[in-house]
């Protein structure tokens, strides 16, 4: 739902300008694993859900290898709507849309959140205090609830070099187990 907070984004015009939907997430809002990617890009405005764009399935076939997306994590992006030219989202539009990303974590309440890309890595390493490096598992805390955090390369990134694309894939077979296992961390 929209909020105060909502007037005051900037990407709130481009949204209703474009006839855009809202992009709060999609998977299962009891699961233990959390995705956070980015800004939806236009194929997720246009249809409200995230990741369904080129870059967004590239990321869904390689993590469905090991999970289930529907059932298994609930996926969202650190601002909801989709930032003109697909450019980063600026500090004011994360500000605004902070409490609702806020609110998903709360609500999902996950034992692993897995970022992909800089943008939604340094969001939670802001959030969390925790410095990270891209591949390495750490843990991160939000209030009173310790997690373990999977920062990942962006999938727009990773896409482009063969090389990088398969060091993507070796690392999420590395962690195969966690994903399976995670309901027991
Ligand atoms: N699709 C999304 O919803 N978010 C991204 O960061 C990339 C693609």
């Amino acid at each position: 739902m929209e909020d105060q907070l909502c007037q005051k984004c900037p990407l709130k015009s481009f949204r209703e300008e474009n006839d855009y939907h809202i992009v709060w997430g999609a998977g299962n809002p009891n699961a233990d694993i959390l995705i956070i990617g980015e800004a939806p890009g236009e194929n997720e405005a246009k249809k409200g859900v995230p990741f369904i764009g080129k870059s967004g399935r590239f990321l869904r076939s390689k993590l469905s290898l090991y999970l289930n997306l529907e059932s298994d994590a609930y996926i969202t992006n650190t601002v909801l709507c989709r930032p003109p030219d697909n450019r980063r989202p600026a500090q004011d539009e994360l500000e605004c849309c902070f409490p609702h990303v806020l609110s998903v974590f709360h609500i999902v309440s996950p034992k692993l959140i897995i970022t992909a890309g800089k943008v939604a890595s340094q969001w939670l390493s802001d959030l969390t205090n925790t410095p990270f490096d891209i591949y390495e598992i750490t843990a991160a805390q939000i209030e009173a609830k310790i997690f373990a955090w999977l920062p990942l390369y962006h999938p727009s990134y990773v896409m482009r070099s063969r090389e990088q694309t398969q060091r993507f894939e070796d690392v999420l077979k590395s962690y195969r187990k966690l994903f399976k296992g995670v309901s027991d961390l």
